[in-house]
């Protein structure tokens, strides 16, 4: 239902200079290509700004498992997301040369820039989509501006920064990012394959680090659709000469960190270029204002590592899209008790806390080396690692119990 301040002309009426909408998303991401499908599937009039027609070769997420499967699959694009992606049902776990455990489930590996691709595919209509780059936004109670480098306007009721971690328009607003970890994590993203053209002996693999002084977490082996991803994920200075060997000679550095993988790759090359990413821990600040929600890492960045960003992302999709923002336009305004509905919602404020739990976490068990911590992570394996043993133990064991109770 739509009230009779929502507009109801054509997005852009024969390429004139004012484009209006009811919803105005900036920034064509995941998070902002999700949330523009959600709505414009859900009968809403949005315009989807991104300054590239295609997202570049970026390293973000790569790879879609557990708890967002089922939020993606809620939100309706898990057949799109089997179409484009590798699935792979098996994680071999290790640490120094041994089998920790194995994950089993359901989970998809592909290029950010397909992942993306996929979203905005699912666009009911692709001219919802405007290339074109936001210089400013102006908000207030009742029709947000939105201002294009190529000189054209957009006109909505709600404008949704979903920029990622490009803060230019949001701190043109008053908005700023506080931060809470400075350099948290260092991230490491290339293909590999083996020399001899066969096929790893394992569907997927995860590989931990072995001395904190490394401050490896793990090593990610999974497969894209070019062949088998690596993303490794470390918390350790940046500015450290191991960051430049691991540019330069990935396959022969992770080698030489996780001794214990040489037995599991076999003879391997580095296929493509190695790309890398910093990353500080960040949340806005300043944010609640009238016209304009943030969602994704525009709202607050997270540990790739902890693998929580998509998690996030997703929860902050489905609340805005499928409950807040449909019930603001059916009502005139868009004040800042609108708003607030949306970043005091329950759901989406645990799943921030979390994902902020969860990189602390992280950090602490990859790298601290007080007693505490070191009892901590010895546990930590062991408990999965027996675990492990026990639900492999299990089906024989049942099944010689239940020999000797038929005998
Ligand atoms: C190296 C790395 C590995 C990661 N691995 C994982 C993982 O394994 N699991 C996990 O859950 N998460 C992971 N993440 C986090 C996850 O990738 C991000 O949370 C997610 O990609 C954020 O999406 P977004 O849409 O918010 O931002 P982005 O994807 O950055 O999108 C922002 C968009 O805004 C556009 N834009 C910006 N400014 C403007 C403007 N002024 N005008 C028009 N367009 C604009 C940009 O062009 C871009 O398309 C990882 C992140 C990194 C960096």
């Amino acid at each position: 239902m739509t009230t009779d301040r929502t507009v109801t002309a054509p997005i852009d009426p024969a390429g004139t200079a004012t484009i209006v909408a009811d919803i105005a998303i900036v920034g064509g991401g995941l998070a902002g290509s999700l949330a523009a499908s959600v709505l414009a599937r859900a009968g809403h009039r949005v315009a989807l700004v991104d300054k590239r027609a295609v997202h570049p070769d970026e390293f973000r997420v790569e790879k879609i498992g557990g708890q967002q499967l089922g939020m993606f699959r809620k939100l309706g694009f898990l057949h799109a997301l089997e179409n484009v992606a590798c699935r792979y049902d098996q994680v071999l776990n290790i640490r120094e040369g041994k089998v920790v455990d194995v994950s089993v489930g359901q989970a998809y590996g592909l290029p950010y820039a397909d992942l993306v691709a996929m979203a905005r595919s699912q666009l009911p209509d692709p001219s919802s989509l405007i290339v074109d780059e936001v210089t400013a936004v102006k908000c207030n109670d009742d029709i947000q501006h939105v201002e294009l480098a190529s000189g054209r306007r957009l006109d909505a009721r709600l404008v949704v920064l979903a920029t990622g971690m490009a803060g230019v328009l949001g701190y043109k607003l008053g908005i700023r990012r506080r931060v809470l970890a400075e350099r948290h994590s260092v991230s490491f993203g290339f293909t590999i394959a083996r020399r001899d053209g066969a096929r790893f002996d394992f569907e997927a693999l995860t590989c931990y680090g072995e001395r904190t002084a490394d401050g490896i977490d793990y090593l990610s082996l999974f497969p894209v659709p070019a062949g088998m991803r690596a993303n490794l994920f470390m918390f350790r200075d940046p500015t450290d000469p191991i960051m430049r060997e691991l540019r330069r000679e990935a396959g022969a550095t992770i080698l030489r960190l996780l001794p214990g993988l040489r037995p599991y790759l076999g003879d391997f090359h580095v296929t493509d270029r190695v790309q890398n990413w910093v990353m500080d821990l960040t949340v806005v600040e300043g944010h609640l204002q009238p016209g304009v929600v943030l969602i994704g890492d525009a709202f607050q960045t997270n540990c790739p590592a902890a693998g929580t960003g998509v998690a996030r992302l997703l929860m902050d999709v489905d609340r805005l899209c499928t409950e807040h923002a449909p019930r603001w336009l059916t009502t005139a305004g868009m004040g800042t008790e609108k708003i607030a509905q949306f970043y005091s919602d329950p759901d989406k404020v645990a799943a921030d806390q979390r994902s902020l739990n969860m990189a602390r976490f992280r950090q602490a068990l990859t790298s601290r080396n007080d007693i505490g911590w070191d009892v901590r992570r010895r546990l930590h394996f062991l408990r999965r690692s027996l675990t492990h043993r026990v639900d492999q133990m299990h089906p024989g064991w049942l099944g010689r119990v239940r020999g000797a109770l038929r005998a």
